[in-house]
């Protein structure tokens, strides 16, 4: 089988280099060229990157890094992206009207009704939307967005518990990595030995991208589901994980059983584990009875980092609190585009 050739945006950042590790060894798809900022253009990736993921491996070492521009990224059939937030509307726009898929982890367009924001095993039935993207846009490539690092992990325990529970309000509180900020993010003097209560922009996206994942399609446009919710975001001296703290207030209608949640949990399966799909997790939420669990020092490499570990689940005065914990670089951003692209693939979008 040919393999898929990408390229990717944003080669030598956070998000980046964690693709590029996970690329290296991928059955079917294929790295073939990077890219970072101008000042890069033309060096070689291993003199250009400040490389956090052990060994760079052999096969990008040498690649020269590219530019943004749709002429650099002609014989790939996927571009990924991880730009900063402000400036991949332009650059991802620009290849998308030169005729590419781009498949982009950057917060512009993910609220558009008409772009697909896929966490894939909650909702990879909105890929439907790119059987009308073009016409509506005039595009003559596809646009698909990955959800914020924080939306990604917590979405995913939530998909499965919203067909049990009618009332829809949450409480949540997130306890964010260093890491979520990118490679130049935070000082070491503002995060270390420290807590800063407050995450710009991050509080209002969480319950907006939970919203439209869990949203249906009609007419060829999402419909959001509805989510009341109040979110808290904290970032923590940690280097890599999210936690967040989530508590659903019940309506009285609601008959909880909480064996029932926990077996809901960790049975919950989608279309990536039915496909055998090579970068999806074999379950992707991990159910722990231990009343110290999760953590990240523990919990954050089971299934390559793909799944979701929640613990310490109960209900009191017609509250189930549950804390759950992913990993923000893989299945916060790196790995969910590339199992976008694996569904994609399957499907045959690509
Ligand atoms: P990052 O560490 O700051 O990396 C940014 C990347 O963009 C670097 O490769 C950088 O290259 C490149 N870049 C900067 N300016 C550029 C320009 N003018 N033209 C082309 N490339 C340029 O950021 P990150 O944390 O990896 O995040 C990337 C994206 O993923 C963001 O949109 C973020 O919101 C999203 N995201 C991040 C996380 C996370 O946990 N970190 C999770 C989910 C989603 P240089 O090395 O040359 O500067």
């Amino acid at each position: 089988m040919d393999k898929l050739k990408v390229s990717l945006l944003g080669s030598t950042g956070m998000v980046g280099q964690k693709m590029v590790k996970m690329l290296s060894s991928h059955p079917f798809i294929e790295l073939t060229k990077v890219s970072a900022s101008p000042a890069k253009i033309g060096k070689k990736y291993e003199e250009a990157v400040k490389w956090i993921e052990g060994e760079i491996p052999e096969n990008v070492k040498d690649m020269k890094l590219v530019s943004t521009e749709p002429e650099d990224h002609k014989d790939v059939d996927v571009v990924l992206s991880a730009l900063p937030n402000e400036l991949a509307e332009d650059i991802e726009l620009k290849l998308v009207r030169a005729g590419k898929i781009v498949v982009s982890n950057a917060s512009p367009y993910r609220m558009d009704p008409e772009v697909p924001l896929i966490n894939p095993e909650i909702n990879w039935q909105h890929l439907e939307l790119l059987k009308t993207q073009q016409n509506k846009r005039g595009w003559k490539g596809l646009l698909v967005k990955n959800p914020n690092c924080t939306a990604a992990i917590m979405s995913l325990p939530l998909k499965p518990l919203m067909e049990l529970i009618t009332q829809r309000k949450i409480i949540m509180t997130t306890l964010q990595a260093v890491s979520g900020a990118g490679y130049n993010g935070l000082s070491f003097m503002s995060i270390y030995n420290n807590i800063i209560p407050y995450i710009k922009g991050e509080e209002e996206k969480i319950p907006k991208e939970i919203g439209k994942m869990l949203g249906q399609v009609q007419d060829g446009q999402i419909i959001n589901a509805k989510i009341n919710a109040r979110v808290t975001s904290i970032r923590v001296p940690i280097k890599v994980g999210h936690m967040g703290v989530i508590n659903i207030l019940l309506d009285d209608n609601d008959k909880i059983d909480i064996e029932e949640i926990k077996r809901e949990l960790k049975n919950f399966k989608s279309l990536p584990q039915e496909k055998n799909l090579p970068t999806a997790p074999k379950k992707p939420i991990i159910v722990n009875e231990d009343e110290s669990r999760p953590q990240p020092e523990i919990d954050l490499k089971i299934e390559n980092g793909m799944a979701v570990s929640v613990g310490r689940i109960s209900v009191e005065n017609n509250v189930l609190r549950m804390i759950v914990l992913g990993d923000n670089l893989v299945r916060g951003a790196a790995g969910i585009t590339i199992l976008t692209v694996e569904v994609m693939k399957e499907l045959g979008y690509i």
